[in-house]
């Protein structure tokens, strides 16, 4: 299981994590929960639905996952475009990125509904 070195939380329940790969580098994950308990006034549907007895503070959520450390697009606005591409992440370190993700938010797919979504580019090589 990766570790999640550092946690960023916006006040809409968005939660941004840098997460170790096998060599120590960071990439960064994203959950987006729907339905949250976050900005005053955010009442959606699915939060006026389960009321205020409900056991959690979202109803279905994403979770964007990093494919590679770094970027070779190369956008002129984008600080990760510094870096260039690195390499890309291995399939267990993808993976593992939505294992530590659905442990911290105690989510389980199957009971849960869980989006992912995967991004990256392919590497010039
Ligand atoms: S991470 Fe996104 S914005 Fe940044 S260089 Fe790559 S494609 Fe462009």
């Amino acid at each position: 299981m990766p570790a999640i070195v550092e946690t960023f939380r916006s006040t809409d329940g968005t939660e941004r994590y840098l997460i170790a790969g096998n060599d120590g580098q960071t990439v960064e994950t994203v959950w987006m929960p729907e339905g949250d308990g976050g900005e005053e006034g955010d009442s959606s549907p699915d939060e006026a639905r389960r009321g205020s007895d409900a056991k959690k503070e979202w109803s279905r959520a994403t979770i964007c996952v990093s494919s590679q450390i770094g970027c070779a697009v190369n956008c002129q606005f984008c600080l990760t475009a510094r870096l260039g591409i690195i390499r890309n992440l291995t399939a267990g370190e993808i993976a593992g990125q939505v294992a530590a993700v659905l442990r911290r938010q105690d989510a389980e797919p199957g009971r849960d509904r869980i989006n992912l979504c995967l991004w990256g580019w392919a590497s010039r090589s």
